[in-house]
């Protein structure tokens, strides 16, 4: 049975009209609830203690007590509330318990998360702390006392828009790999370095995406050898996407995330998939492409 860890039931209360599809997430867990072979599970709480190991204190701090800045609202996009506190908290906890069960069971998801644009000490980009990284050194502390060394973590961001927090904070860190395949033209306009960046140019089509995808795959493979993937499977590349500028059909992200799960089968590495971003004209099509990934999950467990 492969886990699904849900945070949906935590509604932000936004201001009529906000561009964040808030919905995406109920009616993906009720597209999904009724696939054979998984398990819905309520997200747990992040502790505090797993944010700290990748963000300032001063910043969670801020956050959990509702004393961030106006401009800092603004840079998240969300108005703080209680709500966003806890569904923040959740998501990071979901990606969290989806890596633990990933190492039990090869894969497991989170139908939130991928919240790539926070930093150590800011939010930004509808993400206030960053469930990729803080799963990261949390696996990694986990898997510490048996392995007696930090595991290598390959962070596999395939959203449109780059990971420039995940970057960031690991920018120092030869322990976690970090992968961004990316509109170069697209949000955030000042990028981070990445370990591999792939700048792809508009009206990028599936042929060129996945070539530059099986090529990057290949790198990371030589080059660092990880042990645990986490992937964040945005469904935003997508030609029907509002925000994503490239030309990715449903079937080439259906064939993007059978490329990175086969990459992550053939080399024994369990994988926490995380959503990320999704903001198709209609929010049908962009459930339906999150769903495939749930799909291509299911039909690659170990
Ligand atoms: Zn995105």
């Amino acid at each position: 049975m492969m886990k699904l860890f849900y945070s949906d039931h935590f509604v932000l209360p936004l201001p009529v009209g906000h561009r964040f599809p808030m919905e995406k997430y109920r009616l993906l867990r009720e597209e999904v609830s009724h696939y054979p072979d998984v398990t819905l599970e309520e997200a747990p709480l992040a502790n505090i203690e797993k944010l700290l190991l990748v963000h300032d204190q001063h910043y969670v701090d801020r956050v959990i007590q509702g004393q961030l800045s106006e401009s800092e609202q603004r840079e998240i996009g969300f108005p703080w509330s209680q709500a966003m506190v806890k569904r923040s908290l959740r998501s990071a906890g979901a990606t969290i318990a989806a890596s633990l069960s990933a190492l039990q069971n090869g894969v497991a998801v989170n139908l939130a998360g991928g919240t790539h644009h926070s930093y150590a000490d800011k939010g930004s980009g509808f993400c206030v702390f960053n469930d990729a990284a803080i799963t990261a050194k949390s696996i990694q502390q986990h898997q510490l006392a048996s392995l007696n060394r930090l595991m290598r973590v390959a962070v596999i961001d395939l959203d449109v828009h780059q990971g420039n927090g995940t970057a960031a904070i690991m920018k120092t860190d030869q322990s976690v790999f970090t992968f961004s395949m990316h509109g170069e033209k697209n949000f955030p306009f000042r990028k981070e370095n990445s370990d591999l960046d792939i700048g792809l140019p508009d009206g990028c089509q599936d042929e060129q995406y996945l070539a530059e995808l099986g090529q990057a795959l290949q790198t990371i493979a030589t080059e660092f050898d990880p042990e645990f993937i986490i992937y964040l499977a945005g469904a935003d590349p997508y030609e029907g996407d509002r925000l994503g500028r490239l030309n990715i059909t449903k079937e080439g992200l259906g064939q993007r995330d059978e490329m990175v799960l086969q990459w992550c089968i053939s080399r024994k590495n369990p994988v926490a998939i995380a959503m990320a971003g999704g903001y198709g004209s209609s929010i049908e099509e962009t459930v339906a492409i999150h769903a495939q990934t749930i799909r291509k999950a299911i039909a690659f467990q170990w």
